[in-house]
């Protein structure tokens, strides 16, 4: 238990509110981490905190559209405010916006670049010069196998995840010597809201169970593992790695 730790860690989660984050954040929460789920909707963000209380843990929120970023460096100042500091940041939000390339708007295009890959920079810059100041912080990313596969109709989402994936290595090697790591944890397909149409499409599951070797969706419990590894003392020598969540699906052809 000692190596994996979290008693007295803050941890602010971008779309803590459901599906993976949720998940993650009660991983966190079990394992001592006092959690801070941030999100747009304050009905799933009660809902889940109260869960996580309910299990013996502690967990906080804060409604915040992340897009208006006067509130997001309002929502980072209040929280270290409030905590003493952000020990763990977990930049989870993510939208996609499954359409055509060629038939892309430039709105839409900017907003997946927007929520996916600026906003989790401006947080990093934000939460990261306190973690400078104290020497000591976990920055994760939550990257995608989109991050470095190829897919129809999701090109805004696969330009953004790679950047992400790039401005995660970026960042570790800049920020490794001040005491930081960042890291990415990539997610297969797992069964969450983002997914509720494409889980629904027959041939599309039947694909993906094709395509993974585990054959079998991943679930929100799957990442917890990843997540608590990398929030940990035990990954205090991990900079700059992606680790892979997806059943085997990157590691085959
Ligand atoms: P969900 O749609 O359940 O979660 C996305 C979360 O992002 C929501 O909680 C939402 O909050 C939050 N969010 C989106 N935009 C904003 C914003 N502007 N301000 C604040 N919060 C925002 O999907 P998942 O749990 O599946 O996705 C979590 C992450 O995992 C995403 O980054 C996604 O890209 C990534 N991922 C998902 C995979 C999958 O197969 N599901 C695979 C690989 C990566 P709210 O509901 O309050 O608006």
């Amino acid at each position: 238990m000692t190596l994996f730790d979290l008693t007295g860690k803050t941890a602010l989660f971008t779309g803590g509110g459901g599906g993976i984050g949720l998940a993650m954040a009660k991983g966190l929460a079990a394992h001592g981490a006092e959690v801070v789920l941030v999100g747009r909707n304050r009905e799933k963000l009660d809902a889940a905190a109260a869960g996580i209380v309910a299990a013996k843990g502690q967990a906080q929120i804060a409604v915040c559209d992340l897009l208006d970023t006067a509130a997001l460096e309002a929502l980072v100042a209040e929280t270290e405010a409030r905590h003493g500091g952000i020990d763990i940041l977990i930049n989870n939000a993510g939208i996609q916006h499954r359409q055509p390339a060629l038939d892309i708007a430039d709105a839409d295009w900017g907003r997946v670049l927007e929520t996916n890959l600026t906003i989790p920079f401006r947080l990093a810059r934000a939460v990261g010069r306190g973690m400078v100041g104290r020497g000591s912080g976990k920055i994760i990313n939550t990257l995608s196998v989109l991050s470095s596969l190829g897919r129809p109709s999701v090109v805004p989402y696969t330009a953004a995840k790679g950047g992400l994936k790039m401005l995660t290595k970026g960042l570790a090697v800049e920020l490794a010597p001040s005491g930081l790591q960042v890291n990415g944890i990539a997610p297969g397909y797992i069964l969450t809201e983002m997914n509720t149409a494409l889980s629904q499409d027959r041939a599309f599951s039947d694909w993906l169970t094709a395509r993974t070797p585990a054959r079998r969706w991943g679930q929100p419990e799957d990442l917890v593992g990843a997540a608590v590894f990398l929030a940990s003392a035990a990954s205090d020598f991990v900079t700059g790695h992606v680790l892979t969540v997806d059943g085997g699906m990157t590691a085959s052809v």
